[in-house]
């Protein structure tokens, strides 16, 4: 166990981009503790029983402005394009979302140039100057009624909070267009990798100097493992010191998968279910993999307070408890040389492209570090 030069805790994509660039590039003997059975963290794939390949842990719609993060990932996968079409059920009506001119249109039942359609949004957004919260921000952005139809509903399901309590950010991310573009979101590389996440992330690690340890918690081995150069944590943050200074709280999910007996039930990849339903949304991820087969699966997802940590919750109380948190960190990393990334070690929404290039930085800061007697 104290041959290893780095140990890594969780084979996410975190854990995963450091271990292949300790391997490739200093040569480093890695270890790799995973818990689960599998790799590619939250964004592992799979295939359904019925033989459709299913996102495990929520649809996983890979974006980047970041040329580097794109060009560092194509070395171990190619992509196809990724076509992240989402609508919002409401009144009884699939809508275009996020809202762009078409929704307008047909929210209002008017035809609309792209002027005429500033000037609706215009009249009926509320002019709150510095958002404080969710609701203002959406309610600044375009008005009660769509907030009503839209946002309020799902943000209620999903946070099992009102939209007021929760970081302006939240909804923040989620764009209003006033052209007929109907992509979900806005960034320069909209690509998926052409074999699966899973797939990638393997190729990435598929180095004699890495070796990994699925199903087995990192606690209970830590006592037993001293690298020789650190250890890269990426589970959460709190677990790791015991919560001693209380349990940050994440919104987690259930999911159900169905199979249809048809090639496709949905039009698209996502469905939003804002007021109707108990679930707050269905994929059907076929859309985005393009695995040709005559039969499909849509999956159902039930957001709930406790399971696996899948959303930090954004208000400023977790804020304040997870800084508490980040300077126990920063000292276990100046003692113990601990190195804390990733989503669950930041307690931040993160992307998959924003998690790597965390893990490059510190990749970075580790590879200067000399052996440890
Ligand atoms: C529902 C959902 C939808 C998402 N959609 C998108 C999207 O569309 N596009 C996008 O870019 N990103 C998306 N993401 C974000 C993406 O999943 C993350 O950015 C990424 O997976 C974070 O990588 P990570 O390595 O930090 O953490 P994770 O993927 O969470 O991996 C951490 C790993 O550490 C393991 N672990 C934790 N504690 C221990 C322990 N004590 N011992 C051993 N192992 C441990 C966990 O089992 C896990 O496998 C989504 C996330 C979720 C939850």
């Amino acid at each position: 166990m104290n041959h290893f030069d780095l140990v890594i805790c969780g084979a996410g994509p975190v854990g995963c981009t450091i271990a292949e660039r300790a391997a490739n590039q200093q040569g480093w003997k890695v270890l790799i503790i995973e818990k689960r059975n599998h790799i590619a963290g939250n964004c592992y794939d799979c295939y359904h029983k019925s033989g459709v390949m299913i996102h495990r842990y929520g649809p996983h719609y890979f974006r980047t402005n970041n040329k580097e993060i794109f060009e560092y990932l194509s070395k171990f996968t190619d992509w196809i394009p990724g076509d992240y079409f989402v609508k919002s059920y409401s009144r009884g009506e699939l809508f275009n979302f996020p809202i762009n001119l078409e929704t307008l249109e047909k929210f209002y039942n008017l035809k609309l140039s792209v002027k005429e359609a500033k000037e609706l949004i215009e009249n009926v957004r509320e002019k709150i100057e510095f958002p404080q919260n969710s609701e203002e921000y959406v309610l600044s952005k375009v008005g009660r009624e769509l907030y009503e139809a839209f946002y309020l509903g799902y943000t209620l399901k999903q946070w099992e909070r009102h939209p007021k309590d929760l970081d302006a950010s939240v909804c923040g991310r989620i764009p209003v267009r006033f052209n007929k573009d109907s992509r979900y979101s806005d960034y320069k590389y909209q690509v998926t990798p052409s074999q699966g996440f899973t797939a990638m992330f393997q190729k990435m690690i598929e180095h004699p100097n890495i070796s990994v340890m699925l199903q087995t918690d990192y606690k209970q081995i830590k006592p037993f493992v001293k690298p020789r150069i650190a250890t890269v944590y990426t589970g959460p943050i709190d677990e790791y010191f015991d919560y001693k200074l209380g349990k940050l709280p994440w919104r987690s999910l259930d999911f159900e998968f169905k199979e249809y007996y048809q090639e496709y039930k949905q039009p698209c990849v996502q469905i939003n279910y804002p007021n109707d339903f108990d679930y707050t949304r269905t994929v059907e991820i076929k859309h985005v993999t393009k695995q040709k087969c005559w039969n499909t699966v849509i999956s159902y997802e039930y957001s709930k307070s406790s399971g696996d940590p899948y959303y930090p919750v954004p208000a400023p109380e977790n804020a304040a408890l997870y800084k508490k948190y980040e300077e126990l960190a920063m000292l276990e990393q100046s003692i113990n040389r601990v190195f804390f990334v990733g989503r669950l070690a930041a307690y931040r929404y993160y992307n998959t492209d924003q998690v790597i290039e965390a893990a490059l930085k510190t990749f970075n800061q580790i590879q200067n570090l000399n052996p440890q007697n």
